[in-house]
């Protein structure tokens, strides 16, 4: 009961941030954070009509995916290494979200051309300017816009966010923005719209909704405390 309970309340604040800032209904999508969490779980929140699943960890997402009904989309949330580029692939994301680097985006391009598809892709964006963090700067993503742009075999959706915690959802406004006014600027100069921006998460998501967010990724409200060791 608890999953269901949960998943109706977090699509229900959705409905209610959309509203709240004059956007459509079913603008943003939920991206339900399934890592760390077994398949039973993930089978609750799918008979709640939940279909959308996010994991952050490659290995852990290829062991849960078969033990699940097809047709779900699922969405890797989490870093990827350059040498796991093509079993992310075969894997069948939907889409990649946390694409953090031009080596990265060049290895998925040159895989994805042997594979003969195109690899569906966000690009994450360091909103907090930490050197420790994952993520293109925005002087870098700037920079190598135009390299990445033309990359043949990606489609580049949109940009990604991990912003810093910060005492108050509220607080961390001004990183959804930022991610928000990137993506204005770099779909001003084209040649890409990139429609999609994944960002808030069960602390800010409601936030992420006013300042634009497409996708949120919500893990902890819907299927509760996550239990590292397990
Ligand atoms: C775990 C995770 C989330 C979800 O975090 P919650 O606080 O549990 O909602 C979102 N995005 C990424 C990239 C994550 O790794």
């Amino acid at each position: 009961m608890y999953i269901q309970v949960q998943l109706k309340d977090v699509l229900e604040r959705i409905r209610a941030a959309e509203e709240r800032c004059g956007r459509p209904a079913g603008s943003v999508r939920l991206v339900a954070v399934s890592k760390t969490f077994p398949a039973e779980d993930v089978a609750r929140a799918v008979e709640a009509g939940q279909t959308v699943f996010g994991e952050n960890r490659l290995q852990e997402a290829m062991e849960k995916m078969p033990l699940l009904p097809k047709g779900l989309e699922w969405h890797l949330i989490g870093p990827l290494q350059r040498n796991k580029v093509r079993k992310a692939l075969q894997q069948g994301f939907a889409l990649l979200h946390a694409v953090d680097s031009l080596r990265l985006a060049e290895a998925i391009s040159r895989v994805a051309g042997e594979l003969g598809v195109a690899a569906p892709i966000l690009l994450e964006v360091n909103v907090d300017g930490e050197e420790s963090k994952h993520g293109f700067s925005v002087e870098e993503l700037r920079n190598e816009w135009d390299g990445i742009a033309r990359l043949p075999h990606l489609d580049i959706r949109g940009l990604m966010a991990i912003p810093a915690p910060a005492e108050s959802a509220e607080g961390v406004r001004p990183a959804f923005a930022c991610l928000r006014h990137v993506r204005d600027e770099l779909a001003a100069r084209g040649p890409l719209p990139l429609p999609e921006l994944s960002m808030g998460m069960s602390h800010d998501f409601e936030v992420a909704v006013e300042e634009g967010a497409t996708m949120v990724r919500v893990g902890s409200l819907i299927f509760g405390k996550r239990d590292y060791a397990r």
